[in-house]
């Protein structure tokens, strides 16, 4: 491992780096031992002021918006290059922020924060509008203009991808940003503020806040500087940003929680499924808002993929995520951590048989939990319904295709499901009946800037990714010229 300075853990406005006004600084902790890793300064209302402000100068004075979209569009390409260029250093700083396995850092974070800026490179060109035939005497067309200030509000779990997909897009539109990382989790975002700087981008188009979501997000969510608010985080929380934007009048993107059901049918390919089942819940230790954590299993195969679970699950390596052979890392902070135990408790007292895990993993004075599968629960119990966000998986019997789809449609989140199945009449008919934004089959996860995500129900709504997530990012103008 290399070591490198985290530096330089300070607010990045209008191109330059500057303390807190009020001097404050928060912690960073190291989820795999529980120690402070560093200080980032916490932006009070003075600094998002600032913040604003800088980004607003900056698009009026058409510094960016002005320039072509093909010259934007090179600017991000060589983002991605430099994403490219500095992977090891960004993976490592990924890791040790969020405790993610190193391995995975570099193949997915790393790796998808610069397709995202690759794929809104070569679309900062493709902003085209329409001409409309009219009974007018007229040339009717329109344009696709950016927004304006796009406040970027970010979660703690995938903090370099997430930045990714909606600076790339609103950066591609020609909009300039202000971008909150997580309290948790901010030193990516620091250190992208450097990279989008070294590639190119005009000083004041991307500024980065740090600090917690009660001052410094509430401040950037109700600043009248905001032209658009794009979040991704909890539903509570998204529940209050939505209110205050939708008070405002400013439009939203609401990427929120999740609880996707996975559904294993007795024509699947078991073995292979198996394989996508744990993935689906072990992924980023299960704090992944599409994880799969609500196994549905047709009553043929289902003791059978209980007891290849029962032996296989136990045998995931968890542990230190710097070393290259962990697949599961700590809990990325302790309030995840106690959250996954109060969860698992809960269902024990629900009536939930514990196949596997269910407990803490002492290692280091890290936040770990070993893998969990458990069985036997009610559908209506808490531990099924809610979006415990940790690597813990309950597994429910179906006895038909109509009871599969009710119960995968029964918790008041849309985000993702999963189908395996050998029939693709099935694949095709489960796609249409599954409440979500994103069907998977024969596997999970399976993602790339090309193909549009989001929630429906109470996990959002818009969508990242996608020739969709760059139009959320301007607005239609129609210009109609009189031709007498
Ligand atoms: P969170 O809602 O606690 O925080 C998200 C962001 O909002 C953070 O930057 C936080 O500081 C900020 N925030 C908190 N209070 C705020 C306020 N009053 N005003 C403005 N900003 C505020 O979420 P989290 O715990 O960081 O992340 C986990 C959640 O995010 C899970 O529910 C997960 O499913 C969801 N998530 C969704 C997606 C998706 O694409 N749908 C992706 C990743 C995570």
């Amino acid at each position: 491992m290399t070591t490198f300075e985290i530096e330089p853990g300070r607010l990045f406005i209008g191109g330059r780096w500057h303390d807190a006004a009020d001097g404050a600084r928060g912690e960073v902790v190291d989820p795999s031992r529980g120690t402070v890793l560093t200080t980032v300064a916490e932006a009070g209302p003075a600094d998002v002021d600032a913040a604003v402000r800088a980004a607003r100068e900056t698009f009026d004075a058409g510094h960016w918006a002005g320039l072509s979209g093909r010259e934007r569009g090179r600017i991000l390409h060589r983002v991605a290059e430099l994403i490219r260029a500095n992977a090891d250093e960004l993976a490592e700083l990924e890791s040790l922020d969020v405790g993610k396995p190193i391995t995975l850092c570099r193949a997915v974070d790393v790796t998808n924060a610069a397709n995202d800026y690759e794929h809104y490179a070569a679309l900062a060109h493709c902003l085209d509008g329409a001409t409309r035939d009219t009974p007018l005497n007229a040339l009717a067309y329109t344009r696709r203009e950016p927004l304006g200030v796009v406040a970027a509000i970010t979660p703690y779990n995938f903090p370099l991808i997430l930045a990714g997909t909606k600076l790339a897009p609103a950066l591609a539109a020609g909009n300039t940003v202000v971008h909150k990382p997580a309290d948790e989790t901010p030193l990516s975002a620091l250190y992208m503020a450097r990279l989008l700087q070294e590639a190119g981008v005009p000083d004041g188009v991307v500024n980065v806040v740090t600090g917690t979501g009660p001052v410094t997000g509430e401040a950037l969510l109700r600043h009248p500087g905001v032209d658009k608010v794009a979040f991704t985080g909890s539903t509570t929380v998204g529940r209050h940003v939505a209110g205050v934007a939708g008070q405002a009048l400013r439009p939203v993107t609401m990427e929120l929680g999740g609880n996707a059901a996975h559904l294993v049918f007795e024509d699947a390919d078991l073995e292979k499924a198996v394989g996508a089942v744990i993935k689906a819940f072990v992924f980023n230790t299960g704090q992944f808002c599409m994880a799969g954590p609500r196994l549905l299993v047709a009553r043929p195969v289902y003791a059978t993929l209980l007891g290849i679970l029962a032996e296989a699950v136990p045998g995931v390596p968890v542990g230190d995520p710097r070393k290259p052979e962990t697949v599961v890392g700590p809990m990325a902070g302790e309030r995840h951590l106690r959250k996954v135990e109060e969860y698992v408790e809960l269902a024990r007292r629900e009536g939930g048989r514990i196949v596997c895990g269910g407990e803490r993993l002492d290692l280091d004075g890290g936040y770990y939990y070993r893998p969990t599968v458990i069985a036997d629960l009610p559908n209506d119990s808490r531990a099924v319904q809610e979006e415990i966000f940790g690597p813990v998986l309950t597994v429910q019997p179906f006895d038909s295709e109509d009871e599969a789809v009710a119960l995968a449609n029964s918790t008041p989140y849309g985000l993702a499901a999963g189908v395996q199945t050998g029939s693709l009449a099935r694949a095709h008919r489960l796609a249409d009946r599954l409440q979500a934004g994103i069907v998977w089959v024969n596997d999970w996860a399976m993602l790339d800037p090309a193909v549009p995500f989001g929630g429906v129900k109470d996990s959002g709504f818009g969508r990242e990714y996608g020739p969709e997530a760059l139009a959320s990012y301007t607005k239609v103008k129609s210009v109609v010229v009189s031709l007498d």
